[in-house]
């Protein structure tokens, strides 16, 4: 059987695979496949402060436009592609992409708008990250904290070495650290105290029920209160209500994203929804 054989065999058929490996194994190829062929977008979420609606950044989001499938979202991508090398160029193509997006806003006249792109576990920990960013920001003429990472509280828990000091080395090739979906891993609160990052996002699950359950809006809170003692800022994700947004704001919550505001979407749409959007005032 396949357990008499060394650890590093591989072979295609193996009765003892289950259906998820092989399905993973498939995608994975055809992913493959689809990153050398051209076929990954960035597509573009506005990110707002909750009490003015204006534009404060944005946040990338990877979709695959498959030949024959279409636009296939991150949630059946992504995971089969955190347990291969796939993570890391992935994100390499992404941080290109928006690297670009990011000089050719400027060179438009729209400003310097700060852009989030998310890193997956094993590109967190890859030593190429620091230089590329490096890179990027000298070849695009990129200044400071333009370039954001979204790193989640698994991500940050699972990287091999020392979480404070990758990150510290990423805040020195001049890129905004963010963690996102915070609240729902298992850490503890103290080790943020020595994380050098800047940004906490609250995850959309306790956002979601904010109006209707008094332990979200605690959390939500507790939170929002955390991150300001810790001189953080603070981002609401999935906000779908004005309820929602009132309530965050309240709080004291200083920015939101969410599609009561707008839905991820390619660049030139992004570019027509900021033009509409302008920079509306209180009423
Ligand atoms: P995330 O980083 O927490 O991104 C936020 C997700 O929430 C996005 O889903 C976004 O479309 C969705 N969202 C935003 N506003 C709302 C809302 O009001 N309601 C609801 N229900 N959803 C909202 P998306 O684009 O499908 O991405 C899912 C996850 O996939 C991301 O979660 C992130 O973990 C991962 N991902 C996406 N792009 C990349 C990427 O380029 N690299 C890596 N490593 N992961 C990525
Ligand atoms: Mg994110
Ligand atoms: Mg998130
Ligand atoms: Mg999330």
């Amino acid at each position: 059987g396949a357990k008499d054989d060394g650890r590093n065999t591989w072979r295609f058929y193996d009765p003892q695979m289950n259906q998820a490996s092989l399905e993973r194994l498939i995608l994975v190829s055809a992913l493959r496949r689809g990153v050398a062929a051209g076929e990954l977008r960035a597509w573009y979420q506005p990110k707002l402060d909750l009490q003015t609606r204006a534009l404060i950044g944005a946040e990338a989001l990877v979709r695959w436009k498959h030949p024959d499938q279409g636009w296939i979202q991150p949630v059946r991508f992504i995971p089969a592609a955190e347990q291969s090398d796939l993570i890391v160029v992935i994100g390499e193509w992404m941080l290109h992409a928006v690297a670009a997006q990011i000089a050719r806003w400027h060179a438009q006249g729209l400003g310097w708008l700060p852009v989030a792109v998310n890193l997956g576990a094993r590109h967190f920990s890859h030593p190429g990250l620091p230089p590329l960013l490096r890179r990027l920001r000298a070849e695009h003429g990129l200044p400071p904290n333009v370039l954001e990472l979204e790193i989640t509280e698994s991500t940050l828990m699972e990287a091999g070495g020392e979480p404070g000091a990758l990150l510290g080395e990423l805040r020195r090739a001049g890129v905004t650290l963010a963690i996102d979906d915070f609240g729902t891993g298992y850490s503890s609160l103290s080790y943020l105290r020595h994380l050098p990052v800047d940004v906490l996002k609250i995850d959309r699950s306790f956002v979601n029920s904010i109006e209707r359950d008094g332990r979200d809006l605690s959390i939500a809170g507790t939170i929002i209160a955390l991150a300001h003692g810790l001189g953080l800022k603070v981002v609401a994700e999935g906000v779908e209500t004005e309820d929602q947004r009132g309530l965050l704001e309240a709080l004291g919550c200083d920015q939101g994203q969410g599609f009561l505001f707008a839905r991820p979407m390619p660049a030139a749409e992004f570019e027509v929804w900021r033009q509409v959007w302008g920079v509306p005032l209180l009423t």
